[in-house]
């Protein structure tokens, strides 16, 4: 454990969900470091679930990378540095800008966000930069952009406690953002009256002390929404609201019109009096919030899933106000600060798109030299450029591809025949890592400062206290470098992340005049070092409660609602069953930090499959014996868990498990890349595998 500069209590952000908690870290006279929940945090007041509270346990230097490597030997900084910066200038000179890439992550800080987008979407004129964040919320992107004209959550989380419904779709809260999970049920232990309710195909944890759990079929979602505007239309639950504020009404209660409980049945799977109970309450409730997350975002669905939940909001005029509105959770610590600086590739910068008055603004803010005109590749569309040769130079940032993208193997073979890889990481030993010809040690959580945004567009500021292990160094230092190597230096002078906090704020505000949803040219001239947890939008100091009187970002101010037509029903080929993919409580993403801590991998040892016993029992599969899941030439075996919490048919696997330690294989090996055709997010819970007992012969 690396020295600690002094025994202060240092107010800091999780570096692990969207919750975005506050952390209290105190160095301690013996290298330990001791974590506590910070009561002053809006979003944890205190509180801490098992990830965070064991996160002084994870701090050690084992696998840590300390000095920057090429071709596995150790190298000098400047050596590693003019190495990437020439590389990546070669490859542009000789292929054009769209032939170099950057694939960074949720768990970069918004300040290394803002960097790397402006050095390729301003200076190598590529948008190719894109991140695991486009695995994580891009189809609630999307739809929040149809709806609303701009990607903007509308709620925070006390709505959640002042409502009086609370809808679970697609997100399994305890484990996946349990310090929100704790605060909804305190809530409902306070205010009994309050109904929770789950929407998942699995009885996950989530559904324990609810009052109603709708184990959907693997994408009913969207006929299940949309039966309910059907529902609520002939109710008369329509509002000034939605005659003032929003249009499209008609066009998508028509839309609907056929979805009567017997059709909404046969697309979900569930009891008509189960549909019938859901309705009335939505119905006869006020105060309603839907919580949604990767349930609904990783699907070939998911924007149309994300619309026709906000559709029943605004329909409803249940937006905008205490106890009411779609609220989207996103599943990374920084994935809304990524948003925000234009971290995804088909977004320009301070939350604006790509067209022609933006791409002028930006470029005469930056003083760019090469503005990307167009829109870059997604994850998936950005590897597969890769494997067919068009990437020629790759900067991975602080995430694990070969192990979280869909279709993993061929990920892994695209990073294997790409002509050079860098990898800037804390740690040597991911999968993706072990591809790299360049490492360059990225200092982690604790070591660096900056901000990040968590689900309720909340900035707080992470904050380092304890040094940099060897010669590790914070991503906007290493980026700040490459470019100021590459050339662009005069537009790259920063020395702390408050310098570039101060210019990502500017530009926020520059030529806005309060048109824009994201603004917080507010927060100019704070204290960056003393910054207090701020919701944005923040202009001129004041912080501002979305949309209760319209006011959506669209030309003429109102909303949206959209016609949705619900998907087929999902029938897998004989012979397969639906995979669905995701967390368990305490393991986070690829497990380079969890997997330090035994407590954590107490709760799960080690890769499974969730299967229900009559399936087993068909598969011949006996509890805890040893499974083989494939799809074409990829394969994984895994302990077999039979449980009556999975729905028959399907089955789930965690996503945590490397080539390092699962038996053999990822499990995203075996997920198909196919992506929502709006959003680009891929669908992560429906892929058709075979599962059978697996053989040594
Ligand atoms: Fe960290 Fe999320 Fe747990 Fe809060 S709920 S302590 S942000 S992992």
């Amino acid at each position: 454990m690396t020295q600690a500069a002094a025994a202060i209590t240092v107010r800091t952000t999780c570096p692990y969900c969207g919750v975005g908690c506050g952390i209290l870290a105190t160095p301690q006279a013996d290298g330990s470091v001791a974590i506590a929940g910070d009561p002053g945090h809006p979003a944890n007041f205190g509180r801490l679930c098992s990830k965070g509270t064991a996160l002084g346990e994870t701090l050690s230097l084992t696998d840590r990378l300390l000095r920057p490597r090429i071709e596995g030997r150790e190298a000098h900084w400047d050596e590693a540095l003019d190495l990437v910066a020439g590389r990546f200038r070669e490859a542009i000179q000789a292929f054009g800008p769209d032939s170099v890439a950057i694939y960074g992550s949720g768990q970069l800080l918004t300040e290394d966000y803002y960097v790397a987008n402006k050095l390729m979407k301003g200076f190598v004129g590529s948008a190719n930069i894109d991140t695991n964040s486009r695995l994580c919320m891009a189809s609630s992107v999307a739809g929040h952009k149809r709806a609303f004209g701009s990607d903007t959550v509308p709620g925070n989380y006390e709505d959640l406690e002042a409502a009086d419904l609370v809808v679970l779709v697609g997100s399994n809260l305890a484990w996946c953002h349990p310090v929100l999970h704790q605060r909804l049920l305190a809530a409902k232990a306070r205010r009994p009256q309050m109904r929770i309710m789950l929407i998942d195909p699995r009885r996950t944890v989530s559904a324990e002390l609810t009052d109603l759990h709708l184990p959907i079929q693997p994408d009913g979602d969207i006929a299940l929404f949309v039966g309910l505007l059907r529902h609520l239309a002939a109710a008369g639950a329509a509002t000034d609201f939605a005659s003032k504020y929003v249009v499209g009404t008609d066009g998508a209660v028509a839309a609907a019109a056929a979805w009567d409980i017997a059709r909404v049945t046969e697309a979900t799977g569930l009891a008509p009096t189960d549909l019938e109970t859901f309705y009335r309450w939505f119905a006869e409730t006020e105060r309603v919030v839907t919580v949604y997350s990767q349930g609904v975002n990783q699907s070939a669905t998911g924007t149309d899933k994300v619309n026709a939940i906000i559709n029943c909001h605004l329909l409803t005029g249940r937006i905008g106000r205490p106890g009411m509105g779609p609220f989207s959770v996103t599943g990374q610590p920084n994935a809304m600060g990524g948003r925000e600086v234009g971290g995804l590739a088909n977004m320009l910068a301070a939350h604006m798109d790509f067209s022609p008055e933006t791409i002028e603004r930006v470029g005469r803010f930056w003083k760019a030299e090469r503005m990307a005109e167009t829109p870059g590749l997604g994850a998936v569309d950005l590897f597969a450029a890769m494997a067919a040769g068009r990437i020629k130079a790759v900067w991975i940032m602080g995430t694990n591809p070969v192990v979280s993208m869909p279709d993993a193997d061929a990920v892994r073979d695209a990073l294997k025949a790409c002509p050079f890889v860098v990898v800037s990481d804390m740690t040597e030993r991911t999968d993706s890592a072990q591809l790299a010809h360049v490492l360059l040690p990225a200092a982690p959580w604790g070591e660096k400062d900056g901000t990040v945004t968590n689900s309720e567009r909340r900035i707080s500021r992470q904050r380092a206290f304890l040094a940099p292990a060897g010669q590790a160094k914070p991503d906007w230092w290493i980026i700040t470098q490459v470019a100021r190597r590459m050339g662009f230096g005069a537009a790259f002078p920063y020395e702390t992340p408050a310098e570039i906090f101060a210019e990502h704020a500017r530009l926020s505000g520059f030529e806005n005049e309060g048109r824009r949803d994201f603004d917080i040219s507010g927060l100019l001239g704070e204290n960056y070092d003393l910054l207090e947890p701020v919701q944005w939008p923040v202009r001129e100091k004041s912080v501002e409660r979305l949309f209760a009187d319209g006011g959506f970002y669209t030309p003429d101010g109102k909303a949206r609602m959209l016609p949705i037509e619900p998907p087929p029903v999902l029938n897998p080929a004989p012979g397969r069953m639906v995979l669905n993919t995701g967390r368990v409580r305490d393991h986070w993403h690829t497990m380079t930090r969890t997997g330090k801590t035994a407590r954590l991998s107490a709760h799960y040892a080690e890769p499974f499959v969730e299967i229900h016993p009559e399936d087993a029992r068909r598969l011949n599969i006996r509890k805890a014996s040893l499974v083989r899941l494939a799809r074409g030439d990829s394969e994984t075996v895994v302990r077999a868990l039979l449980s009556e919490r999975q729905r028959k048919g399907s089955v789930f696997a965690p996503m945590h498990w490397t080539g390092q330690f699962a038996s053999k294989g990822r499990i995203d090996a075996l997920v198909a890349a196919k992506v929502d055709p709006v959003s680009a997010q891929p669908a992560l819970k429906m892929s058709e595998v075979t599962v059978e007992p697996w053989r040594t012969s």
